[in-house]
Formats: structure tokens, sequence, C-alpha cells
């Protein structure tokens, strides 16, 4: 995966009355039939009217933050921990679904 679709894949931005706010993807039991999806802010809330570069930015800079994103071992890229199985593989390496919907 390019960094661009782990961002997108794995972070969103949410709209509130305050700002802006980038999330992070939590998966729980991502193998299971019915993985749990939460989303944990990440960094400070970006003003409402952020430039779109702005945003881009803070959503690289969640990947860099080591409580949702590790680097997988095998592929180097960054997933959220839990997709790395034991640590020294992701899902994607390993070749398993993960049945994760993008909501
Ligand atoms: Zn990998």
């Amino acid at each position: 995966m390019t960094e661009a679709e782990i961002i997108e894949k794995y972070t969103r931005v949410v709209k509130t009355t305050l700002g802006l706010w980038v999330q992070a993807m939590v998966i729980k039991e991502p193998l299971t039939d019915s993985p749990e999806i939460t989303w944990k802010g990440v960094g400070r809330m970006l003003p409402v009217r952020a430039l779109p570069e702005n945003v881009e930015l803070a959503r690289q800079s969640a990947l860099k933050d080591r409580r949702f994103f590790k680097i997988c071992p095998q592929c180097q890229e960054a997933r959220p921990p839990s997709l790395i199985h034991n640590g020294s593989s992701c899902v994607d390496c390993l070749g398993v679904p993960s049945n994760l919907q993008q909501q």
C-alpha cells in the first residue's frame, strides 16, 4: 500500500463545530468475523477553515504516532498495531483478509 492509501484507509477527518479532527482507526479483534472498529482523535484539533494541505499533513503525522500506528517489520509500512500479528507481520503480509468496513 502507498502511504496515501494507508492514510485513506486508516485515518479519517471529522468535522465538528470546534474544528477538524484527524482520527485513527483502532481495531479490536481484527481477525474475527466482526472486528470492532473505533476511531480515536490524534493530535490537536485543526481550525474549521484549515487548508486541505494542512489537513493532509496532520493525517501524515498521525501515521507517525506510535500509539496508533506501528511499522510492520516485514513490509515496513505503517499499520494499526492490532493488525501486526505477533509484532512480526501485518495482515497484508500474511495475506489474511481483515474484514474491515469503512463507514
Ligand atoms: Zn506488512
